[in-house]
């Protein structure tokens, strides 16, 4: 058994802002990336390849925060986070505040693959990926209209969407069951708008937002990361099945509308166990999502 999950951010614009059009380039975007994972697990590809293809479709589509059309710092720049785990070995890789990287989640993958650390920051991870043979981008590769609206609305004090809700738009981050019982979860994101101080969420945090543990099951996170980080929200789904023997369907739900609401957390996860059972829960008002699982359509979805 196989299959797998997508997520494109937590926190998706109010019903009554998204248009119709808007609302279906979201499904193809949603659309492409599942198609490309999932058909490496039907070819027997790995969990890991799996994610990690899904996670570089999404990072390049303008539409989501990550890699391309990442959201804006305050400064008018785009940090990127990325983070990656391979659920049989509990290996893992990570980036922070990486700013010419075209595939964060590409980086991520090499230092998990290719260095002794887990994770690298800013200046050095970008050291690391010209050592790798990765070429860097120009700075303004990442930027989009519509981002530099966002971070001028909050600039403005333009309440009409909270700051939560704009920041939320976007990240992405997959997870996967692959033939050979393999797990393995991968995230992606611009961060929070506005946000300064080379601050970093939860993202890139083993544990926080990303965990992948071929004994319970695997995760990506999107919403409020400061509260996702407090919560060790990917890692306490994983420990609840582990330890506390749930199931993955009520370890997310305890965690995601009991754990998380408690904090004033918002957003979700998406998550898939080891018999490819799969979890999704947000306690905002949309998440967009995607999953399939062997012998199965693709389900895709925005709200409710
Ligand atoms: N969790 C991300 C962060 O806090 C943002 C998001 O998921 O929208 O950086």
């Amino acid at each position: 058994m196989y299959g797998m999950a997508i997520h494109g951010g937590a926190g998706a614009l109010p019903r009554a802002e998204m248009s119709l059009e808007g609302e279906d380039k979201y499904r193809a975007g949603l659309s492409e990336a599942i198609d490309a994972g999932f058909g490496l697990l039907e070819c027997g590809g790995s969990s890991l390849d799996a994610v990690t293809r899904a996670v570089m479709l999404l990072e390049d589509n303008p539409l989501f925060n990550a890699a391309r059309g990442a959201v804006f710092t305050l400064e008018g720049r785009n940090e990127l986070d990325a983070a990656i785990m391979d659920g049989e070995t509990l290996r893992a890789g990570a980036v922070c505040g990486v700013t010419h990287i075209k595939n964060p989640v590409e980086l991520a993958r090499a230092v998990m693959d290719k260095s002794q650390y887990v994770m690298l920051v800013g200046a050095g991870a970008e050291e690391f990926a010209s050592s790798q043979g990765f070429s860097l981008v120009p700075e303004s590769y990442f930027h989009t209209p519509e981002r530099w609206r966002q971070l001028e609305r909050i600039l403005a004090g333009d309440l009409g969407l909270s700051p939560l809700t704009i920041s939320h738009i976007g990240t992405v981050g997959a997870v996967a069951l692959d033939a050979r019982g393999r797990l393995a979860a991968a995230t992606s994101t611009g961060g929070m708008t506005g946000k300064r101080y080379q601050r970093v969420g939860d993202s890139p945090i083993i544990g926080a937002g990303t965990y992948a543990d071929d004994r319970s099951c695997a995760v990506s996170a999107t919403g409020h990361g400061e509260i996702f980080i407090r919560a060790a929200v990917a890692h306490d789904i994983c420990a609840r099945m582990r330890f506390g023997g749930r199931s993955i369907g009520a370890a997310v739900r305890e965690v995601v509308l009991e754990e998380l609401p408690a904090l004033g957390g918002e957003g979700g996860v998406i998550a898939i166990d080891a018999n490819a059972a799969i979890a999704i829960e947000f306690n905002s008002e949309g998440m967009f999502r995607a999953s399939r699982v062997q012998g199965e359509e693709a389900k895709i979805a925005i709200y409710r």
